[in-house]
């Protein structure tokens, strides 16, 4: 059991995520280089660090949740880093739950393990990590429902199952080091581009005379198109048997889709399965209520952090060699959209400002 957590990175993710860890009754130590932030929790009476490496001195685990991989190299290697004294660490474990790409996820696990504990613990021999990167966004965050999806050893991830449970409603086991990154950029991957498909065959529909909520239109050659390339590089990259299992439930379901199902109904399905845990989604504004789309696409997933997410994937599928050219192009699509200043707008936000303008 852990006692004394660690928390590195408490931005609009990880300040709600150390909040309900702080309400779960752990002992927290945490570090953020913004000061005000770092001001704000030691107002709270929590004991807060200058450094990384101080963090971990104080802790039996630690989490990080920073923006991007050269962060988190950043917070494991540089100079005051949670990996600085080389081999004596005082920290049994390492979670990071970060979105970064699956190889940095290896690399550091490789890093971590080559060192020693400062104190031999338990049935821990070495310090071991986890990737555990999350789906649900700060909504989730706030209220404890994060879905984590973890790589590492099964034991450790069983060990940290109930840390994990005190910040979300679910924790998925995909397999060995690396694989919950994996799992997490293939979940964006399905997600944005049946996004793209979802906007524009709506925008098509409407276009050809249809309302959004009406539509009928055959949506399965662009479904199988993305299921497959969402498939072969979860395979490619080594993801665990969840991933597939997940994503070849859904490439069943588009392949057994007849022409003409309800536009509303198979993105509904679609959305749920890719990710994890999201409501309908329907990106064109006033048709569903509690969405993005019904105000002004606020208060969902930025456009930067998903053009962020298909970037990780489109290097990784370079690196393995795996055609995705949807994957390529919806990155095209999102940096055109940040550059038209939509990056803090959610990701649906795409509807509105890429399919809008109709080419002569
Ligand atoms: P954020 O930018 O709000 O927070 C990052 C925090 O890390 C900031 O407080 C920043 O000051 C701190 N930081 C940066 N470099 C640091 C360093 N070297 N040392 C210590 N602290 C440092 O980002 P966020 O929205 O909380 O996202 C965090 C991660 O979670 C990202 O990888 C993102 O892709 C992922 N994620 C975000 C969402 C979302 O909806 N926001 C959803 C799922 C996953």
């Amino acid at each position: 059991s852990f006692e004394n957590v660690g928390f590195i990175g408490l931005g609009n993710m990880g300040s709600r995520m150390a909040n309900n860890l702080l309400k779960a009754g752990y002992k927290m130590t945490v570090h953020d280089v913004n000061c005000n932030v770092m001001k704000k929790y030691s107002d709270m009476g929590v004991s807060t660090k200058q450094t990384p490496f101080e963090v971990a001195e104080a802790s039996d685990v630690v989490i990080t949740m920073l923006p991007s991989s050269s962060h988190v190299l950043n917070v494991y290697n540089g100079p005051d880093g949670l990996l600085q004294g080389g081999d004596l660490l005082t920290p049994q474990l390492f979670i990071d739950s970060s979105t970064i790409d699956p190889q940095t996820s290896r690399k550091l696990a490789v890093s971590v393990s080559n060192c020693i504990l400062k104190e031999k613990k338990e049935n821990w021999e070495n310090p071991v990590m986890l990737d555990a990167p999350v789906s649900g966004g700060v909504v989730a965050a706030e209220a404890g429902s994060l879905t984590f999806m973890v790589g590492g050893s099964e034991d450790v991830y069983l060990a940290a199952k109930s840390l994990l449970l005190s910040m979300g409603k679910n924790a998925i086991f995909c397999g060995g080091p690396g694989n919950g990154s994996v799992a997490k950029i293939c979940n964006n991957l399905a997600m944005v581009i049946s996004m793209l498909g979802l906007s524009e065959a709506l925008a098509l529909g409407q276009s050809l005379g249809i309302t959004a909520n009406h539509s009928f239109l055959t949506l399965q050659c662009v479904f199988m198109f993305l299921m497959h390339s969402c498939f072969l590089l979860g395979k490619k990259s080594g993801g665990g048997e969840r991933v597939r299992e997940s994503l070849i439930r859904i490439y069943m379901f588009s392949r057994a889709c007849e022409a003409g199902l309800v536009l509303s109904r198979i993105c509904s399905i679609i959305l749920k399965c890719a990710q994890c845990d999201s409501d309908s989604y329907n990106p064109v504004p006033g048709v569903m209520q509690g969405v993005p789309s019904s105000r002004n696409y606020s208060g969902g997933f930025a456009s930067k952090l998903m053009a962020k997410d298909l970037n990780l994937a489109a290097a990784s599928a370079e690196e393995v060699g795996q055609r995705c050219p949807l994957t390529f192009l919806a990155q095209n699509i999102y940096t055109e959209i940040c550059n038209d200043g939509h990056e803090t707008e959610d990701f649906s936000c795409v509807f509105q400002h890429y399919y809008s303008g109709k080419s002569e």
